[in-house]
């Protein structure tokens, strides 16, 4: 479907169209001089887009396109990804958008394009009328949309990887329900063909309101769905939450279960082993929120893969089934009803962190599941569902370092002599890898208190706490901050899938000399730390 440049009603581009490009130019240039001239931008930018001409076969850049900076990222080592929109004769095109990825001297390492990396058109477009193509998206989406106005772009469309001149015209209205609602049509600017309508108010975000179960009556993010209905999507963060309908955690899938929905945006009733399904999910939306918002914010992950995808939540798997659970198969958190007498539902802010860490180990050290490895991975998710906690630092739910305070009343695990569960560890041992790992998690939860608050008795938010260390040392702590940002660094940039207590032990103090230097009080603490649960 290319334009023919045979038909009898045409225009050529040219002066208006160009004038429009330079216009763009002039203000992407003013943009990035002004606001990020210190930070290395500008030249990632000029690189980017002169390995975009040197690489024009790759790119599929070519005569008459522009580039258009939308984003530049700039990693802790240097490496530059320069994001760009695309031009072709001062059109926009739809689907030509392009990641350019250099390393920290602009040197080409690699790029990501979308698929109409190549929008060749003849330069002539055909004079369609405005009101013809509005009024035919008006009339697409005539029953779902009323008091409609259209706006009509001529675009160059290339999101299929065949680039053709299209009319793209966004319809505004009111949906059925008097929400804003409305579409993008984009129709063949030669034959009048519709080639795709999209949902504008498909992401409108909202904010719901819920009565849950462990933080008290809280506010999310949740989406203002086509038919006025409110979804629990959240459309920053990306995550969406499902009723499994007892569906066991072994067959459940990402496309299980169905989305949560309401009609007023108030959800659930408070209360624990509720009869409202949506109770449970609310607490399993907001406090999946939180996890993500804590690496966002305390170390800028975006999301499990740092990638800004949201996982699939789900509320109410199994029956009576008393456990939460992460899986990379269907890149879910799965949620119990807890034991239907003394725990109820498995959805508290440590468990819903604890559950997405174990998605963030996945996608860095991968500590393998088992022996001392698998005990340094439920200790992480241990370490990170407890930060979530404090980070949160709901007046309900208050931080603590009791595990699963809430949803396993009055705990399921403790930081501080770990042993008090009756089957964990508080100090490495030769036989401690023999141990379920959720019991030789112990060492490095012991390690984390000792670090963060350390040796002999605190109280902290109300909850009293007596560690010892196991070499008769005294060890002072540093604050749970600073040990968090070290056994993150220590997880994401030296552990590998077979990081055993000693390497841990490494691991963590080649982090804390990256941050805080060799001999810092910080790193010494983390020794010490290690000494004092005998892992030297
Ligand atoms: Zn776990």
């Amino acid at each position: 479907m290319s334009p023919s440049s045979s038909s009898p009603r045409r225009r050529t581009l040219t002066a208006g169209a160009l004038a429009a490009t330079a216009a763009l130019v002039a203000a992407g240039v003013q943009f990035t001089t002004v606001a990020d001239a210190a930070n290395g931008r500008d030249t990632a930018i000029a690189k980017a887009k002169a390995n975009v001409s040197r690489n024009a076969d790759l790119f599929g850049f070519g005569a008459g396109q522009d580039l258009q900076v939308k984003d530049v990222m700039i990693d802790a080592d240097g490496t530059q990804h320069v994001r760009f929109d695309r031009t072709y004769q001062g059109l926009p095109v739809i689907g030509g958008d392009l990641v350019v990825h250099q390393d920290s001297h602009g040197r080409l390492k690699d790029s990501s394009r979308a698929k109409g990396h190549n929008p060749a058109v003849k330069t002539t477009v055909p004079a369609v009328p405005a009101q013809t193509t509005a009024a035919k998206a008006l009339g697409a989406v005539g029953q779902d949309v009323t008091a409609a106005t259209s706006t009509p772009q001529l675009v160059v469309w290339a999101a299929d990887g065949t680039a053709r001149l299209a009319w793209q015209t966004t319809v505004s209205g009111t949906g059925k329900q008097g929400q804003p609602s409305g579409r993008i049509v984009v129709t063949d600017a030669i034959t009048g063909a519709e080639i795709e309508q999209l949902a504008t108010e498909h992401q409108a975000s909202a904010t719901g309101t819920g009565h849950s179960e462990y933080t008290g009556d809280i506010t999310f993010a949740d989406t203002l769905q086509a038919d006025g209905t409110y979804a629990l999507i959240d459309p920053v963060r990306g995550h969406v939450t499902k009723d499994a309908h007892n569906l066991s955690s072994s067959s459940i899938k990402a496309t299980s279960g169905t989305l949560y929905t309401d009609a007023d945006n108030v959800w659930g009733d408070g209360k624990k082993f509720s009869t409202d399904r949506a109770t449970a999910a609310v607490d399993a939306h907001a406090n999946t929120a939180w996890t993500y918002d804590y690496y966002k914010n305390t170390f800028g992950r975006s999301g499990i893969k740092n990638d800004g995808k949201g996982a699939t939540v789900f509320v109410h798997v199994g029956t009576n089934w008393d456990n939460a659970q992460w899986s990379d198969a269907c890149f879910c958190m799965m949620t119990g009803d807890g034991d239907g007498t003394v725990d109820p539902e498995q959805v508290d802010l440590d468990t819903m962190g604890h559950e997405m860490t174990h998605g963030v180990t996945s996608a860095t050290a991968n500590l393998r599941y088992s022996g001392e490895s698998g005990g340094l991975n439920e200790a992480t998710s241990d370490i990170f569902g407890t930060m979530v906690e404090f980070y949160a630092n709901n007046a309900v739910d208050k931080g603590d370092y009791l595990f699963s305070d809430q949803s396993t009343p009055p705990w399921l695990r403790r930081f501080d002599k770990p042993s008090l569960d009756g089957r964990s560890a508080d100090c490495w041992s030769k036989s401690v890898g023999r141990l379920d790992v959720h019991n030789s998690s112990g060492v490095g939860n012991h390690w984390f208190f000792l670090a963060s608050e350390g040796s002999g008795a605190k109280t902290i938010n109300g909850v009293s706490y007596n560690s010892p260390t196991c070499n008769g040392s005294t060890v002072t702590g540093i604050g749970n901050q600073k040990v968090a940002a070290i056994w993150y660094r220590a997880l994401t940039v030296y552990m590998t899938s077979t990081t055993d207590y000693k390497g841990a032990r490494t691991a963590s103090l080649n982090a804390a000399k990256d941050l805080y230097g060799s001999g810092s009080t910080e790193y010494n603490a983390v020794a010490a730390a290690w000494s004092g649960v005998n892992v030297a």
